[in-house]
């Protein structure tokens, strides 16, 4: 859990303040080290402030850039670039913890923000708002081309979300899914060919060569099939 850096009270889960000294916390960047570079020369402004981003090197695998808002702490990723640092900070969880990410999301202070869409930071087009990761609860705005921006506070969530196996999760989610899909196609094919094997004429014992030799045919009769369904 995070602690307020000035009274050392817990954090609210999700919250950047205080609740008991109002001390506006750094949470997501804390325990990296960071070097503010120069302004870039292709300037990205904040969706919330409307003010300038700066440019952050966290000295990551050499050079390791991001953007952020000094006002209210948002962060601006790079395609590809907040994976890159979650897997970096948080890459060897083995087990799902499931009553812990069913917790995170039960605990998690009402949002700070109403909901909006938010431009992005770079082509100033309208983001998307995209669900991050299975059981993360953390919605992120996402420009497909150029990234995606982390409200202050929602970087922290989604490492204690990995902390605690959310990616394992989501990466189960994904091959349950995958499963489904193949035994869906699996089990429609098997009903149609059951219908065959229902007719007088054993069609069954015909349907292979038939397949090979007359594929057209066997083309055909499958469409008379799904028209009659
Ligand atoms: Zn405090
Ligand atoms: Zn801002
Ligand atoms: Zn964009």
């Amino acid at each position: 859990m995070a602690r307020c850096s000035n009274c050392n009270a817990p954090l609210p889960p999700g919250s950047l303040i205080c609740a008991y000294c109002n001390n506006r916390n750094d949470i997501d960047l804390r325990g990296i080290h960071y070097y503010t570079t120069h302004e870039s020369d292709t300037p990205r402004t904040c969706p919330r402030c409307t003010i300038r981003l700066k440019h952050l090197d966290l000295k990551l695998h050499g050079r390791f850039l991001i953007d952020r808002c000094e006002q209210c702490l948002g962060l601006f990723f790079d395609p590809g670039e907040l994976d890159a640092l979650l897997e970096a900070m948080v890459g060897n969880v083995f087990d799902i913890d499931h009553v812990g990410l069913a917790l995170i999301n039960e605990q998690r202070s009402p949002d700070r923000y109403p909901v909006s869409y938010l431009k992005c930071p770079a082509c100033s087009q309208v983001m998307h708002r995209v669900n991050f990761g299975a059981r993360s609860g953390v919605i992120v705005d996402r420009c497909k081309a150029h990234g995606i921006w982390l409200d202050g506070g929602e970087l922290r969530q989604l490492l204690e979300w990995m902390k605690l196996g959310g990616r394992l999760l989501e990466r189960e989610h994904q091959e349950r899914k995958r499963a489904e899909a193949v035994q869906r196609e699996r089990e429609q094919h098997r009903e149609l060919r059951g219908i065959d094997s229902d007719t007088t004429w054993s069609f069954d014992s015909f349907s292979e060569p038939l397949r090979h030799s007359a594929p057209d045919l066997f083309d055909l009769i499958l469409k008379a099939f799904r028209l009659f369904r």
